[in-house]
């Protein structure tokens, strides 16, 4: 039995966590369930789940939700009661399905703690890249990841002992794939949520749709799987069937294909190196019939920006994500418009000073340093 800490249970990542949990249960166990602000699904969650511990980042819920729960449960709230569930030593696994760099300073606490990590937030190796990659080393412990671009190529790599040419990520393209540039300028937030294939939490959903999400998946792979940007290649792939592809020195190309679903990459970052059978059905490829594939269009900027971060290094993707954090938050607000997320990426790139990052208050600092920048100049 492995016992989990879902980091996020009340997200998209977070309750289709709980689903597989609930599927293999003869397997798996909830040992924690940590949510942001949403009591009521946390509480439900727990009652359903039975964990030892439950969390909430928002303090001011803590005596609501103590009271709505069983005694047997321990209760905790804020970043330090958070650090309590993760710092116990009777769990196997942390599930860091958090969004944004909020998720960052939980899975750095997870890392030192021991615990393998099922990496869901893409923002925790962007912002700390080489620092958080030092720490799994260090610590001894597995970083697994959960995002399906990163599981497939992960599980197209598993013991292969032959050398790698490229990563070819690839990318549904998002709602705005067949728009024109001219196109773009008067798309809307619901337009921008209507993503074609999945189905997930809004920050994210609008990172497919400007591409940013590609970029931080480029980030991602570089760090997880050492490999050059310029040996990481972005392939358009409306159909969301071919989840990354790892192509080898001989030009042998290995892919990972499922439905568009995270339930299989959650389940494998959790029964790695083995596999558990399911109940949902074979993927169907005669009646999906064709696989189509082409390269992303330069006018979604966010893309190359984003990979040009990468590329920069130091306090780039930093300021990158912060950026785009700021603008998807201020576009789903309705202060910007869709195509002023890349622009306030690209002002604040081309603004703030890149330093080198040498600790976790380094990458708070720039990270705070970027949404002062743009609050005050938006
Ligand atoms: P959601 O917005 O659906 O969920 C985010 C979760 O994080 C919620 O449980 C939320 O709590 C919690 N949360 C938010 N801020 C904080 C905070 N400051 N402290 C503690 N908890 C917080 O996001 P997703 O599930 O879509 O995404 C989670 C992560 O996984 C992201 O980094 C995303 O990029 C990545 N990912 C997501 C995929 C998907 O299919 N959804 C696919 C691949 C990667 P509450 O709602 O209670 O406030």
């Amino acid at each position: 039995m492995k016992k989990i800490v879902i980091l996020g249970s009340t997200g998209s990542i977070g309750t289709q966590s709980l689903e597989v949990i609930e599927e293999q249960k003869e397997n798996f166990q909830a040992y924690g369930l940590v949510g942001g602000t949403n009591i009521n699904l946390l509480i439900a969650q727990a009652k359903k789940f039975k964990p030892t511990w439950v969390g909430i980042q928002d303090e001011s819920k803590y005596s609501e939700l103590k009271e709505r729960l069983p005694k047997d449960i321990k209760v905790v709230a804020g970043d330090n009661g958070i650090e309590e569930i993760i710092a116990d030593s009777d769990y196997q696994v942390l599930l860091a399905a958090i969004s944004g760099i909020a998720g960052l300073k939980s899975t750095i606490k997870g890392i030192e703690s021991g615990k393998d990590i099922a990496l869901a937030n893409k923002e925790t190796l962007v912002a700390g890249g080489e620092l958080i990659m030092n720490l799994v080393k260090q610590k001894g412990v597995n970083l697994l990841p959960v995002d399906s671009e990163h599981s497939a190529i992960f599980q197209s790599m598993n013991n292969h002992k032959r050398k790698i040419k490229k990563i070819l990520i690839t990318a549904s393209g998002g709602p705005f794939r067949d728009y024109e540039e001219e196109d773009l300028k008067g798309v809307t937030v619901e337009d921008a949520l209507n993503h074609p294939n999945w189905s997930m939490g809004r920050k994210i959903t609008i990172d497919s749709a400007t591409l940013a999400n590609k970029a931080l998946e480029v980030i991602e792979a570089h760090y997880l799987f050492d490999c050059p940007y310029e040996n990481i290649e972005v392939l358009i792939h409306k159909e969301s069937i071919i989840h990354s592809m790892v192509e080898f020195i001989d030009t042998s190309i290995i892919a990972q294909l499922g439905y568009p679903s995270m339930k299989l990459p959650i389940q494998y970052a959790l029964t790695h190196p083995e596999s558990l059978a399911v109940k949902w059905p074979s993927l169907d490829l005669a009646a999906i019939g064709s696989l189509n594939f082409s390269k992303p269009k330069e006018y979604f900027k966010a893309l190359s920006l984003g990979i040009e971060a990468g590329k920069s290094g130091r306090s780039a993707p930093i300021i990158f994500n912060g950026a785009n954090e700021l603008a998807v938050d201020y576009f789903i607000k309705g202060k910007i418009s869709f195509l002023q997320i890349a622009d306030m990426i690209d002002k604040a790139l081309n603004n703030i000073d890149k330093i080198a990052i040498n600790s976790f208050e380094d990458i708070v600092f720039v990270d705070k340093l970027t949404r002062d920048y743009l609050e005050r100049s938006f």
